[in-house]
């Protein structure tokens, strides 16, 4: 009997909200309810999510300074202040204790209501604000099961999750990203090369003009810089959410590389230099990686990690070292061929992730085993004899 899996997969939508004046003491409420949390939570040594709540919950529930419906959401925000702070002062441990200042406000599903077309916010014990949804997020959110809200200055952020099951896929996709572009690989053996170099473009554009700021004011000097930062998000993020969604509508598998701890690579004191290692560290390959992963995983295709090392330096082949040519090429001294250095990573980061089974005749034979003449067959390229069926390794 096949096994059906099923997952919860969870999106958010957001509005803009015309509220300010009403909305601050709300804040001020929430901020000191949240800063409450952290204070305890490091005079106890309490940083995980579940002891927090264990601890706290009912306390800050039954003390009248605090509204009720509010103690749930300033403990899951102090919890992942908490969470930082941990990791921080494992390195620095002059660190400061978190303290919350952003105004925002989060309430559970529970707290909230829409009725109808309006949702209810509670403010104060038996006082509630009403604001209007969009046709848009009442459309979003119909039949999915609501999650937590998030308010903020400006804008109402509402999660919603739906189960979803997992298709069973007969194509796997392998993805390289690279600071330029993105190369896929399928189990067909159909390449594409998705253009990033926009992105980079507008990264280093807007680096340049920061870079030309002269004035000797902080505050003016964050303003401009918030702005700014705001400004190339944007339009990165556009470029990315055009590409994830080229990516993710082949309805295939997703093969990723895991590339955490790679700006580890690019610290200072590692020899390299500044405008180098503030293009390595500016490249935005979580944001991609964060986009193709939810849209698959909203569409309930696979999506799987493989380990990155030795992905763009070995041939996808035969496995023996590349020697780097001109123009993101590779030469394979064992094969004696040419290969396009992202095309081949695509390729190796799909073998990596799919198991072949040969189905057929072995048609590549593609070790050569040290001191013999005769080539050993070790592994079938399938992808390229079309004979093979990919399997996802589990
Ligand atoms: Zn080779």
């Amino acid at each position: 009997m096949a096994i059906v899996r099923m997952t919860r997969v969870t999106k958010c939508v957001l509005q803009y909200h015309g509220r300010k004046e009403e909305l601050a003491p709300v804040f001020d409420y929430f901020k000191s309810c949240a800063n409450e949390a952290i204070r305890i939570g490091v005079e106890k040594s309490l940083t995980s999510r579940y002891k927090l709540h264990c601890h706290l919950y009912h306390k800050l529930r039954s003390d009248s300074n605090f509204h009720n419906k509010y103690v749930f959401g300033a403990l899951e925000c102090a919890a992942s202040k908490l969470k930082l702070y941990k990791r921080t002062i494992r390195k620095k441990p002059s660190a400061k204790i978190p303290y919350i200042s952003r105004n925002h406000l989060i309430l559970n599903n529970e707290s909230y209501k829409i009725e109808g077309d309006t949702i209810r916010i509670p403010t104060e014990a038996g006082k509630y604000l009403f604001i209007k949804l969009t046709r848009y997020v009442l459309e979003t959110i119909r039949d999915a099961k609501l999650g937590n809200l998030v308010l903020t200055d400006d804008k109402l952020i509402i999660s919603y999750s739906l189960t979803v099951t997992e298709q069973k896929v007969s194509r796997f996709i392998g993805m390289d990203r690279n600071l330029d572009n993105v190369t896929t690989c399928d189990t067909q053996g159909r390449c594409n090369v998705h253009d990033l170099s926009e992105a980079s473009r507008i990264i280093n554009t807007y680096d340049r003009v920061k870079s030309r700021f002269r004035s000797n004011d902080a505050r003016i000097k964050k303003k401009i810089f918030q702005k700014y930062g705001k400004l190339q998000k944007n339009r990165v993020h556009n470029i990315l959410h055009c590409t994830s969604k080229k990516i993710v509508f082949q309805n295939s598998g997703i093969i990723m590389e895991d590339l955490k701890g790679i700006r580890k690579l690019y610290r200072k004191g590692n020899g390299q230099g500044k405008k180098y290692r503030r293009k390595m560290n500016s490249w935005s390959f979580y944001e991609l990686q964060r986009q193709v992963e939810y849209k698959a995983r909203w569409l309930g295709l696979p999506v799987e990690y493989v380990r990155a090392e030795g992905t763009s330096s070995k041939c996808a082949v035969c496995g023996s070292r590349l020697v780097p040519e001109e123009h993101r090429k590779m030469f394979c001294p064992t094969c004696k061929s040419i290969v396009d250095r992202d095309v081949n990573a695509a390729h190796n980061i799909l073998l990596r992730g799919t198991r072949v089974v040969p189905d057929g005749v072995a048609c590549e034979a593609v070790m050569t085993e040290p001191g013999r003449k005769e080539p050993v067959i070790c592994r079938v390229d399938a992808a390229k004899s079309g004979v093979g069926i990919y399997l996802p390794i589990t």
